[in-house]
């Protein structure tokens, strides 16, 4: 009892510094008043718990706002410099591993075409350390302030025993051929830092939410559009998920029974339809030995000038899109739906007038009324700086724990 006691108390406390430095990551730079409105916590509390904060380093004083006839208030906030993030994209066509700091701005970002192996899975391994090493060797990094390394996957990510430090993470993925791959283990044989692995639309849906199109929203759906399609279902704030962490695979909903065969296997899936492997392969001309982003650019260019075969076949991924788009608004009746990706924001500027008008006319009226559709913001990258987002979210819900040799030199 008295052990449960104690746990307790350790558990507030831990609750009130989480609470205190998402308002100041998030909403910072802010003074203590501010803190005490903002968070509900008592003027005693905010006292304590940013003292604590200060001297751990996780908070710093950046200048002061005069008060209404009072002494000048200090402003606080997370310092930006305190510590590292890296995150890892796996897309389709590249590896992407770039270095953050803690305000998730990029220091250094190290790309690797994937090359003839495709997404062989001891290959990705490899390109994800190499570009590990790459970041931190050209900024001068010591790995001791990285919080940990946040991979964004093609594939649903089953996370195992959270025991075991990310060494349990398996990743399941029909369209690039992985079958129960243990990353986690894999990765963890070639670095020590903290592991984070989870599926890249999701990794895309939490950086929008937090920073881009998705701000402020609910309930939201982001919809990553690249090679293939997949989405971040965002109900009551936090990610739909489901039973094993596969919900959102959106891009193998049916669009058409019987259809097109699909990477994963199975027939009539949207992706098969809409995804820019399938409509650079349906258009068949972009040109010999051209990159899926540079096949996709040739078609866009072929149907803004005019080109009928081009023009017809952007309206028809337009179609299946918007009412693909019409079954979400149908099952999770989101205020907001952001669609981010390469190529969404490649094909969007062109495509959502008619993506708007055939989720219009597909979805109930109702909560298609409610919903507003628009891309997202952060760029072609969103994906990097969305798998960042995991040991960030980490190191904010846990009330700023630090990797041991950051912590010791904090109180050294
Ligand atoms: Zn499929």
């Amino acid at each position: 009892m008295a052990e449960r006691g104690k746990q307790t108390v350790r558990d507030l406390r831990r609750g009130s510094r989480s609470t205190l430095l998402q308002r100041l990551y998030f909403e910072g730079p802010l003074s203590r008043q501010e803190l005490g409105q903002v968070s509900g916590l008592s003027a005693g509390s905010v006292s304590n718990v940013v003292g604590e904060l200060l001297a751990d380093g996780l908070v710093e004083e950046c200048g002061s706002v005069e008060s209404d006839g009072g002494r000048p208030r200090i402003l606080l906030q997370v310092p930006p410099g305190r510590a590292h993030l890296v995150g890892v994209d796996v897309g389709e066509t590249q590896v992407r591993v770039a270095l953050f700091d803690l305000g998730l701005t990029e220091l250094a970002a190290s790309d690797h075409p994937l090359s003839d192996c495709g997404h062989d899975s001891d290959h990705v391994v490899e390109l994800i350390l190499t570009g590990l090493a790459e970041v931190l060797e050209s900024t001068g990094t010591d790995p001791a302030t990285v919080l940990g390394v946040g991979v964004g996957v093609p594939g649903i990510v089953e996370q195992g025993d959270p025991g075991t430090d990310g060494a349990g993470i398996v990743v399941h993925s029909q369209t690039v051929d992985w079958d129960a791959v243990p990353i986690g283990r894999m990765l963890r044989a070639g670095t020590d830092l903290p592991l984070y692995v989870d599926n890249g639309a999701k990794t895309l849906g939490q950086a929008e939410m937090w920073f881009g199109a998705g701000r402020g929203a609910r309930h939201a759906v982001v919809a990553l559009f690249g090679s293939g399609v997949g989405a971040c279902v965002i109900a009551e704030g936090a990610r739909f998920r489901g039973a094993t962490s596969s919900a959102g695979e959106w891009g193998h909903t049916k669009v058409h029974v019987g259809g097109r065969l699909c990477r994963c296997g199975s027939r009539g899936c949207l992706e098969a339809y809409v995804g820019a492997e399938a409509l650079v392969e349906r258009w068949g001309r972009a040109p010999a030995g051209s990159s899926e982003k540079a096949g996709l650019a040739a078609l866009l260019a072929a149907a803004e000038a005019g080109e009928a075969d081009a023009v017809e076949l952007l309206a028809e991924a337009a179609e299946y899109f918007g009412a693909a788009i019409a079954d979400l608004i149908n099952l999770f009746n989101p205020e907001r739906i952001v669609i981010g990706g390469w190529a969404g924001l490649m094909l969007g500027p062109r495509l959502l007038p008619a993506i708007r008008d055939a989720a219009t006319a597909y979805a109930l009226r109702f909560p298609r009324a409610q919903t507003s559709i628009d891309l997202g913001r952060l760029g072609p990258d969103a994906v990097t700086v969305g798998a960042a987002t995991l040991p960030l979210w980490h190191f904010l819900q846990s009330g700023g724990e630090l990797p041991a040799r950051l912590a010791a030199a904090a109180a050294g």
